[in-house]
Order: structure tokens, then sequence, then C-alpha cells
């Protein structure tokens, strides 16, 4: 294992603490602004949600308004920088199956309001020979705007990039034990700089723990798999179902969503108490991401349960008619999660906490970082 480079002693304009995607998309929001960037990162490199999660760009389903210009946002940053940091954008758009008329009342009212602009229902023949590989529904929905990336090796990309095009230095095996500017103190020595934003993803007991503790967030574990089908074919676009209309905010949360948790609830219960919804993206190997369910705890326990598995697995046969498949890769992953989506706040002058608790950073991270980087400009 290399040692981080030794730390710097000049004065930095900005000092990011976290090396997730909240923390590099701060450093490049700075980085754009003509600032002086470092990022500190406790690890050798992410481990956390921001390589575990399905590097999945989600724009329709985010929750109306406010969020999701956030993820229309990001999903742009993530179009321009992607091919610059060497990034491949796997697979783009996202085919939702509709497999009970309750479902079909919410994408047609979803398609009625602003965040329905570009989105369609596809026509019978389409669907025939764009999702072959989908189960028999009521229809699809079908959203142009998403984009997939491979998490695992996009965000060690995207940090060599930044340090290696754009000039940001980066501190990793480092530990940040406390901001007080223009000190930040480390595991390792101290930095200097104007500003520091603290990027902690789900750590809210490390630095500002009374902060992070009025966001009043627990945290949430999630079940994943990586799956090898034992035929080849390559998915279009990501795939979800009626369980994420009943989930994601931006389809849950419209009045016409009602009879279809109610019936969910009902038929599904298991599966909804457990959080379990279904999302499949693609690797350039063929392999799917699927999962994923969602326990709300705070327990953040080693154990994974594998009747959970068998939860999403079943749920996968159900919307997937693509024969049998091989597990490959079993992971949990823990985010904060909130009433509020994203949380941020300047507890002194010149410092910025931020954190998304709603599990939602790979898809609005970028959008999230420029307004971190704005709030600890204004908060000097
Ligand atoms: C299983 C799973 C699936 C998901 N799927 C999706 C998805 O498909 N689409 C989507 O949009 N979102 C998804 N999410 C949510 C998304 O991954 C997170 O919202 C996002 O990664 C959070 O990024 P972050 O940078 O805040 O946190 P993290 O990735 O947790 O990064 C925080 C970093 O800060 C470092 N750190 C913390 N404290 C210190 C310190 N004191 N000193 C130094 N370093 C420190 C940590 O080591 C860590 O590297 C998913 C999450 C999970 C868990």
């Amino acid at each position: 294992m290399t040692i981080s480079k030794i730390l710097s002693d000049k004065t930095y304009d900005v000092v990011v603490v976290g090396g997730g995607i909240v923390g590099l998309a701060s450093a490049y929001a700075a980085i754009k602004k003509g600032l002086s960037v470092a990022v500190v990162e406790r690890q050798s490199q992410n481990k956390d949600a921001s390589v575990r999660n399905f590097g999945f760009v989600t724009v329709s389903g985010q929750r109306r308004g406010e969020h999701w210009q956030r993820a229309m946002h990001s999903r742009n940053v993530w179009a321009e920088v992607a091919p610059k940091a060497g990034i491949q954008v796997e697979h783009r758009g996202l085919h939702m199956l509709m497999q009970r008329p309750e479902a079909v009342d919410v994408a047609e009212a979803f398609l009625k309001t602003e965040m329905g602009k570009d989105c369609r229902l596809l026509t019978p023949s389409e669907i025939n020979e764009v999702v072959p590989y989908l189960k028999k529904g009521e229809g699809v929905l079908y959203s142009p705007h998403e984009l997939r990336v491979e998490s695992n090796t996009a965000i060690a990309k995207l940090a060599h990039w930044l340090e290696q095009a754009q000039g940001v230095d980066f501190y990793n095996q480092t530990t940040v034990t406390s901001v007080e500017l223009p000190k930040v103190r480390t595991s390792r020595g101290v930095l200097k700089t104007e500003h520091c934003v603290v990027c902690p993803g789900a750590d809210f007991t490390s630095l500002y723990p009374d902060v992070l503790a009025t966001t009043k967030a627990k945290m949430c574990t999630l079940n994943m798999m990586r799956v090898m089908p034992k035929q080849a074919f390559k998915l279009n676009a990501a795939v979800m179902s009626d369980l994420s209309f009943a989930r994601y905010d931006g389809f849950a949360q419209l009045p016409e969503a009602e009879p279809l948790k109610n019936l969910l609830d009902d038929i599904q219960s298991v599966e909804r108490q457990a959080g379990v919804h279904l999302i499949v993206v693609q690797s350039a190997d063929g392999s799917l991401i699927i999962g994923d369910s969602h326990d709300y705890s705070d327990r953040e326990l080693p154990f994974r349960d594998t009747r959970i598995d068998d939860l999403i697995i079943n749920e996968f046969h159900r919307v997937m008619g693509v024969g049998e498949i091989d597990i490959t890769q079993h992971w949990l992953g823990v985010y904060p999660s909130a009433n509020e989506v994203v949380f941020k706040t300047s507890p002194e002058k010149g410092v910025v906490i931020g954190s998304v608790t709603g599990g939602t950073g790979a898809s609005t991270g970028f959008a999230f970082g420029e307004e971190l980087i704005d709030l600890v400009l204004e908060s000097k």
C-alpha cells in the first residue's frame, strides 16, 4: 500500500474532507471557480456508499422540484466529465415495467408533470424490439435522462483526473481529526486553508457530531448483488418496476400513487416492509447489479440477511425473463436517511458540512457539491 504524499505547508483556498462522490464533486466545483483545493480521505480510496452503489444516475423518480433539478444538472455534469476522466457510460435511460394497472395510472400522472418532459410510454412493438427481456406487463415507461457508470472504478478515475488534470492535491490514508481554521488537523499533521467543506458521507460521529445529529438521520443498510445471466444479453437501459413507482418520491408522492402503494402493501407486504424494490443495471462484462433493500433500523449490522437477497432475486425473476443467473458478488452498503433529502449547514465561519440524506448522491452529488462550495464561500 502506498502512503499518501507529504502534507503541503501551503494555504489552500478549500480543503475538502472525504473522497466520496460529494467530496469529489465539491473539489470539482471549487476548481471550476479557480480555487486551490486539497481532498483529505481516510481510506486509500473511497470504499463506502460511493463505490457500493449502482452507479445509476437517476433523474426520473427523484423528489419533485429542487432535488429533481439537482439530478438533472448532475446528470449533465457526469456526461461532460465522464469522457474527460476516462469513465465509460455503460448505458443510458430507464425502462420501468408497469406490472399492474395501478402503476399505469402513476406513470400517466407522472407524464403530465414537468418531470415527464421527454419521457413516454413505449408502443407495443417497441416493447418487443427494445426490451424483449422484460416480462409481459401493462406497459413500459421510458425515461431518456439516466446514465450508468461503474462506480467501483469511476470514483477512482474521477479522483485521478481531478489530481492529474485539474491540480487537486489528494491526501489519502489521512483522517481529519478537527477543523480549527485556518488549521485542519489530520492524523498526519496540519493542513492550512481558508475554507473547509466536510463531506463525511455516513460518518456522523467523527466531526461535528452534534451538528449532524440535528438531521435525525438513521443509518440505512442495503443488500446488493452482482449476477451473471447464463445466457448473455444486452440491457438497453436501467430497469425498474412497480415497487419503484411506490418508492421513488417523484412517483410515490403523486396522489395517483396511493392505490398502487395500498395494493403493494397488501400483496407484497414482505417486500414493502424490507424496503425491497428492483433496480437492474449492466456492466461492460454483461453482468448485472441488482438490488436493493432498505433496513432503516440504524443498526449498521455487519451480517447480511440472505432472506432479503431471496426477495430481490424473486422480484428480479418477476420482472426480467432472462433465464438462470449465477450470483457472483454480495455486499452491503450504508447511507444516512432523513426526511430531508440533503443536509447542508455552516457550523462556523469558513466551514460547511454536507451529506446526502436520501440515498441519491450518485445522481445529485455534482449539483450538491456546487451548493456546498457556494455556501462555504458565502460563510466567510
Ligand atoms: C448500496 C447503495 C446503493 C446506492 N445506489 C445509488 C444509486 O444507484 N444512485 C444514487 O444516486 N445513489 C445511490 N446511493 C447513494 C449514494 O451512493 C450516496 O448518496 C453517495 O455515495 C454519498 O456520497 P458521499 O461522498 O457523501 O459519501 P461516502 O461515499 O460515504 O464518502 C464519504 C467519504 O468520507 C471519508 N471520511 C469521512 N470522515 C472522514 C474524516 N474525518 N477524515 C477523512 N475522511 C473522512 C470516508 O472515508 C469516505 O470515503 C446508494 C447507496 C448505497 C449504500
